[in-house]
């Protein structure tokens, strides 16, 4: 039909759809077609992440510097923002995706997850209250203790879904806190002369998230002490009982102890079940109780294999848990899965609850918002609910037992080859390695030229793969030396792609003699 020529032009450009032209929402056909467009955009996103480059090559500022500095007044069509997805924002990607990502712990959010994400944010319910959705909390419930079964910990765990494994971590503490009778909720920390220093106790190898914690929950970083650990990088009992009953006589109060079931750098596994002896016994000598958490953020989610169940013994006598399935369960960014076993301790340390917020609700219901910091909450279960169906749980295990069993591998890989050595127990998914050549150029005027020497070779040999956009690993210092670290868990990692990236890692250090480029 012919534009009737009395009638003023439309607004904004022809690609508009007709729900930016009103005040309401998108509508449903434009969603409906934007909806197919976004989801194949995806499929072929993820079906040929393989071909572009892990690491993009930008420079800090490059992608804002591409963006407008103000936001647009006047709608712009959906196509004009998904072309910019492409041209300004994709270049800037790193592709946690990508079959050959490798450095810090490789993760997938699959299929069944992305989809889980789209339904939660169609829903967007808020789950703070049972009664503001009784589902988001029913189900949450459910999910986390499904996975609770998988993991063969103890019923009377009791479990919440919060963002990360770092509020996990913190929410645990502060019920430690809780637990320690000192009347911090009310009374707070600060200009008390009543009470001793407070110390937590966690392993040299430890996440920096226990740490974080101290820093906000009063105790400070001198409220934490570091345990030495073994040559296999696990915590030294050991040495954990003779800093607390030595910090005990100095004044101090062990408020709680924090092992790591799969440490961050090595994926070493602390001897939680002896921790836990020397914890009843010093708590008993002292005559209050000390709280012990465990960090499985990452190597937790390996119990679902029966044969590395032993990882967690121990953990059925922990006062709490924390498993991400964000890492090693195929479950989008963010899902952490806490684990307390009296969430009485926890919802006294946090529940407040404002008159707007009272509900006639049966008593029994369970108040998420009780149980951690923030008060409105997505409802992540979603996803990990339909992770868990969709692979089923043998299935689940069976792909971290492949993955364990690419990571043994790798290492088989490693130790063949003369130049290159494993440097830490492969007991997980992470391999950790460094280059050792007889050819390695010494750095004068250091005090060991060839450990100096080495960790520069190997500074360089990592920086040289990761420019090639092949492959994207990264490092860790073990024992003052400079070390590499390859893990697998993505879902795309074929044998074959982990096999390029090993011969990737050969023709690296190769080409560093040939060119002496260490130097
Ligand atoms: C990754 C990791 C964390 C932190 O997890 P977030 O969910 O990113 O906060 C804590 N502890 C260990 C052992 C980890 O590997």
């Amino acid at each position: 039909m012919a534009a009737d020529p009395n009638q003023p032009e439309p607004v904004g450009s022809p690609d508009l759809d007709a729900g930016q032209l009103g005040t309401g929402d998108m509508d449903v056909e434009a969603f409906r077609r934007h909806g197919h467009e976004v989801i194949d955009w995806i499929a072929d996103y993820l079906d040929h992440v393989g071909e572009r480059p892990v690491l993009p090559s930008v420079a800090p500022g490059d992608i804002a510097r591409k963006l407008p500095d103000a936001p647009p007044r006047a709608p712009e069509p959906f196509a004009d923002a998904m072309r910019d997805l492409d041209d300004v924002i994709m270049p800037g990607i790193t592709h946690w995706n990508h079959p050959a990502f490798h450095a810090y712990f490789a993760i997938t959010g699959s299929g069944p997850g992305i989809l889980g994400e789209a339904i939660a944010a169609a829903l967007n319910v808020n789950g703070m209250l049972w009664r503001t959705s009784p589902s988001a909390t029913e189900l949450e419930e459910v999910v986390v203790g499904w996975l609770r079964q998988l993991l063969g910990l103890p019923e009377a765990f009791r479990g919440v879904i919060n963002d990360t494994a770092s509020v996990s971590t913190l929410v645990a503490l502060a019920a430690a806190r809780e637990d320690a009778g000192l009347d911090v909720r009310d009374r707070g920390l600060t200009g008390r002369t009543d009470l001793p220093p407070l110390r937590i106790y966690t392993s040299e190898q430890a996440h920096s998230s226990v740490e974080k914690a101290a820093i906000i929950l009063g105790l400070g970083r001198d409220g934490v002490r570091t345990i030495e650990t073994d040559d296999a990088f696990r915590m030294d009992p050991k040495a954990l009982a003779v800093a607390i009953e030595e910090d005990a006589r100095f004044g101090f109060r062990p408020l709680a102890i924090v092992p790591t079931v799969g440490t961050t750098s090595t994926t070493s596994v602390d001897p939680v079940a002896a921790i836990a002896d020397v914890r009843d016994r010093v708590s008993e000598d002292l005559g209050h109780p000390i709280w012990l958490h465990v960090d499985g953020a990452y190597g937790g989610m390996i119990a679902l294999c029966e044969e590395h169940r032993w990882v967690l013994d121990g953990v059925e006598r922990a006062d709490s848990f924390v498993t991400n399935p964000h890492k090693w369960l195929f479950t989008p960014v963010d899902c952490s899965t806490l684990y307390v076993r009296d969430v009485e301790t926890l919802t006294r340390a946090f529940s407040i609850v404002p008159e707007y917020l009272t509900t006639d609700d049966d008593d029994g219901v369970t108040d998420y918002m009780d149980w951690g910091v923030q008060l409105g909450r997505r409802f992540r279960a979603l996803k990990l609910w339909l992770v868990l169906r969709y692979f089923g749980s043998d299935g689940l295990a069976e792909r971290i037992r492949g993955h364990v069993e690419q990571a043994r591998s790798v290492a088989a890989w490693v130790e063949q080859h003369d130049d290159l050595e494993v440097v830490a127990d492969v007991v997980m998914s992470t391999v950790c390695f460094r280059a050792v050549p007889d050819w390695v150029l010494e750095v004068e005027d250091e005090d060991d030229p060839r450990e100096a020497g080495l960790d520069r070779l190997n500074r360089a040999l990592l920086a040289r793969i990761n420019a090639s956009g092949e492959a994207f690993l990264s490092h860790t210092v073990l024992d003052g030396r400079y070390v590499l670290r390859l893990a697998t868990g993505n879902l795309r990692t074929t044998d074959e792609r982990l096999e390029a990236t090993c011969a990737l890692i050969g023709r690296e250090l190769a080409a560093l003699r040939s060119d002496g480029a260490d130097r």
